[in-house]
């Protein structure tokens, strides 16, 4: 299936294109070029002489000379050649992908940024945009001032119901424009705590195709799964008709504070979202990069690979250490289903009709924050008997508090 780009882009993405300042500094580093052109700040004005970064297992990395010189200054849009090029090596192994597609990588400040920039290449005012419900509170504000028709699907364990997404579809009505496109995110939903396995991504896809919507693939917790059946094929690594565009991050395995993301999907679409990028944050930051692709190129996959196993057997303790509160404290007073990947917990608090009364004042008055559940959904106005609670900062002492907390708020809520 050949696929018409341009019928997905939005006047604003139309009327982005290259910037001539932008252009140059890619080329400017072509051998025997002297650049007159572009405005880079002369870097012996710049006051580092070297950065070393020490890591916890006692190794360090040491950026000077050309690496020093390429942190420091600005970058291609598409990022930092170097890590762009370890990022797309894994890509292919991880979603099995070949140089023969016309894909493409760019490397953007947290993943966060490259949704906002794809959100708003794609999407025109009064557009509409399918989504789970629930969904990511920070693609919500991405979406309300885009005054979008926000379609929420109904969700279960597995993620976003194909029942209802073909249902919906096939009765959209004729007076609004036909989704473009559908938001996902597959592996612990935020909120939802949900993982689709593979069948699931299937019969999405396979919806998406017959409909002929983009997939906006947004997986930051793709290595964060502790579950024991693991999802391994992504959106992106089934895209026969190229039609996924996948958000990744280093936020979650390395640091959220280094921010960056990555967005892999279609040449024409990547394409669209540098031209956004060459006119917002120009690139994202080049120290960050730097640190990242030497961390990265030192580990090497095997090593990444490593880590990341330790990043899960973390989190699975934390998610169990959660359980084990929850089963101690709240027993039959919630509803949830335990999570295979992530860090959150979606819970219905039973014979509560809107959880925000509760959270945004008793529970705080009785030192626990929660989250409530009206802030994932797509309709601002509606309320929801769900709160998200997150595993990953507190301590088993404090979850055990937390929620013993919660059940005492609970009982006299529900005995008033
Ligand atoms: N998508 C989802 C579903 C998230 O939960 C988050 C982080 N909270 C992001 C995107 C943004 O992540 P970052 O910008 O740090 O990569």
């Amino acid at each position: 299936m050949t696929i018409d780009y341009n019928k997905f882009i939005s006047n604003r993405g139309k009327l982005k294109g290259p910037s001539a300042i932008r252009e140059i500094i890619a080329i400017s580093q072509q051998p025997g070029m002297i650049s007159l052109g572009g405005g880079l700040p002369n870097p012996s004005t710049f006051p580092f002489k070297s950065i070393k970064v020490e890591l916890k297992d006692s190794s360090s990395l040491t950026i000077e000379g050309q690496d020093l010189e390429l942190a420091l200054q600005y970058l291609p849009t598409y990022g930092l050649p170097k890590l762009s090029l370890w990022l797309k090596e894994l890509q292919k192994v991880k979603h099995y992908l070949t140089d023969r597609e016309s894909w493409n990588l760019i490397i953007t400040t947290g993943s966060q940024d490259a949704l906002s920039m794809a959100m708003e290449v794609l999407l025109n005012d009064g557009d509409s945009i399918i989504t789970e419900e629930p969904t990511y509170s920070g693609t919500l504000s991405i979406l309300r001032p885009l005054a979008l028709n926000i379609i929420g699907i109904e969700t279960d364990e597995y993620g976003m119901k194909p029942d209802q997404l073909e249902q919906r579809l096939s009765t959209h009505p004729s007076d609004k424009p036909f989704p473009k496109v559908i938001y996902l995110i597959p592996t612990g939903q935020n909120p939802g705590g949900s993982t689709m396995n593979d069948k699931r991504k299937e019969e999405i896809y396979a919806i998406a195709s017959k409909f002929n919507l983009l997939i906006l693939e947004d997986d930051p917790y793709f290595y964060l799964q502790y579950g024991e059946e693991k999802s391994k094929k992504s959106f992106l690594s089934m895209d026969v008709d190229r039609r996924v565009i996948r958000f990744d991050s280093l936020s979650k395995i390395l640091s959220s504070g280094l921010r960056i993301g990555f967005a892999t999907g279609p040449q024409f679409l990547i394409e669209k979202i540098q031209y956004h990028q060459q006119s917002s944050t120009l690139h994202a930051s080049g120290m960050s990069q730097v640190i990242a692709q030497q961390l990265l190129t030192s580990w090497g996959i095997e090593n990444f690979d490593k880590h990341i196993e330790s990043v899960q057997q973390f989190y699975k303790e934390k998610r169990d250490q959660f359980v084990a509160a929850l089963l101690e404290h709240l027993g039959d007073l919630v509803e949830y289903n335990i999570p295979q990947a992530g860090m959150f917990f979606w819970m219905k608090l039973k014979g509560i009709s809107d959880s925000k009364k509760l959270i945004s004042q008793k529970a705080l008055e009785k030192k626990v924050i929660l989250l409530p559940g009206c802030a994932f959904l797509t309709n601002p106005s509606e309320i929801s008997s769900h709160v998200r609670a997150s595993f990953s900062i507190a301590s088993s002492e404090q979850m055990n508090e937390a929620l013993k907390r919660l059940s005492l708020l609970l009982k006299e809520e529900i005995s008033n």
